[in-house]
């Protein structure tokens, strides 16, 4: 028995909990389970290009379709998960989840690329890429199916270990892109030396630039610096359309936030990109009721 829902901000009640910790000591108990029950649900999230418009690429982000408590979000467990020493678990799920998902969109026709985002502790599995290159080639994908998110915290402390996986991942033609772009404590000069493709601007610089001057400066300003090193800047929490406008102004490539759609399950992402793609005269008609 499932309860899905498509809603983000669904809240979850429980009345049974009735204090934090009860809640903790239960969803760490239910976490192993989850796992291993098929209890995770990836939503997707596109990407937009500001240039044409076109989506090419989705980020996969992980819920929990917990059978009591409902579909929980990223924040109800993540932190536990890694508590619990279960990311490493939890990371292969998703990918799985993830390349079937692109293996589907290309036997349809319509490839696109997957983002899925990669936890600071997995900066030590040095088997990673070795792992990731055999589930693309046992799902007839090449590497440009995938693109990997990393925080500037992956880069903290072991920095040649993280520079090695990253290597690797990147010469196998996979994408590296730095999620959450400006709120880590590492020191930009990983721009330099890392094989990194992209920036995801994080949120907390996309939401005030609208109503106040010096947000929007520096958003163009970080939008120059990721261009002048190559990179292309994806902008996130993009939730109205005066931030989008802004962001074409200021050259940004790519949009990613409410304002273009929220993460969606894969059927409503599919109906969602057929209803912008198709030009209008290509819309089919309205089915002839049978008969
Ligand atoms: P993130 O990777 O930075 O993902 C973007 C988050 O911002 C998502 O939250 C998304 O729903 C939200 N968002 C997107 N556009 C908007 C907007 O316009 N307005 C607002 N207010 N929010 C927006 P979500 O799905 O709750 O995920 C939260 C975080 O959990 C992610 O942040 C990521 O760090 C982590 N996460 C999600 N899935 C995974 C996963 O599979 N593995 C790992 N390790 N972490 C994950
Ligand atoms: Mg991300
Ligand atoms: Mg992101
Ligand atoms: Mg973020």
């Amino acid at each position: 028995k499932t309860t899905h829902t498509e809603h983000t901000g669904h809240k979850v009640y429980d009345s049974e909990d009735d204090s934090h910790g009860d809640i903790r000591l239960r969803t760490l108990q239910d976490l192993r389970f989850a796992l291993t029950d098929d209890q995770l649900v990836l939503h997707y999230q596109p990407k937009v290009d500001l240039v044409t418009g076109d989506v090419q690429d989705v980020e996969a982000l992980v819920r929990w379709n917990h059978p009591t408590r409902g579909m929980l979000m990223p924040d109800q467990f993540i932190e536990l998960v890694e508590e619990a020493g279960l990311m490493h678990a939890l990371t292969q799920e998703v990918l799985r989840k993830a390349l079937d998902q692109a293996a589907v969109w290309q036997a349809q026709g319509h490839p696109l690329r997957i983002a899925v985002n990669l936890s600071a502790s997995s900066r030590v599995d040095m088997e990673l890429p070795e792992r990731i290159g055999a589930m693309i080639s046992a799902r007839g994908l090449t590497a440009a199916a995938l693109t990997l998110e990393i925080t500037e915290e992956f880069l903290l402390n072991d920095r040649d270990r993280a520079r090695a996986i990253l290597t690797r991942l990147r010469g196998q033609g996979i994408r590296i892109s730095v999620d959450d772009f400006g709120t880590g404590y590492s020191s930009l000069a990983y721009l330099r030396d890392l094989p990194i493709e992209e920036l995801n601007l994080d949120q907390s610089f996309v939401f005030p630039m609208v109503d106040d001057a010096r947000a929007a400066t520096l958003v163009s300003s970080a939008i120059a610096l990721a261009h002048s090193l190559g990179l292309r800047m994806v902008a996130e929490g993009v939730d109205n359309m005066a931030a989008y406008d802004k962001l074409i102004g200021y050259g940004c490539d790519f949009a990613q936030g409410y304002h273009l759609s929220r993460p969606v399950s894969a059927a409503v992402l599919d109906d969602w990109l057929a209803a912008r793609g198709a030009p209008p005269e290509l819309v089919p008609a309205a089915p002839v009721a049978p008969a």
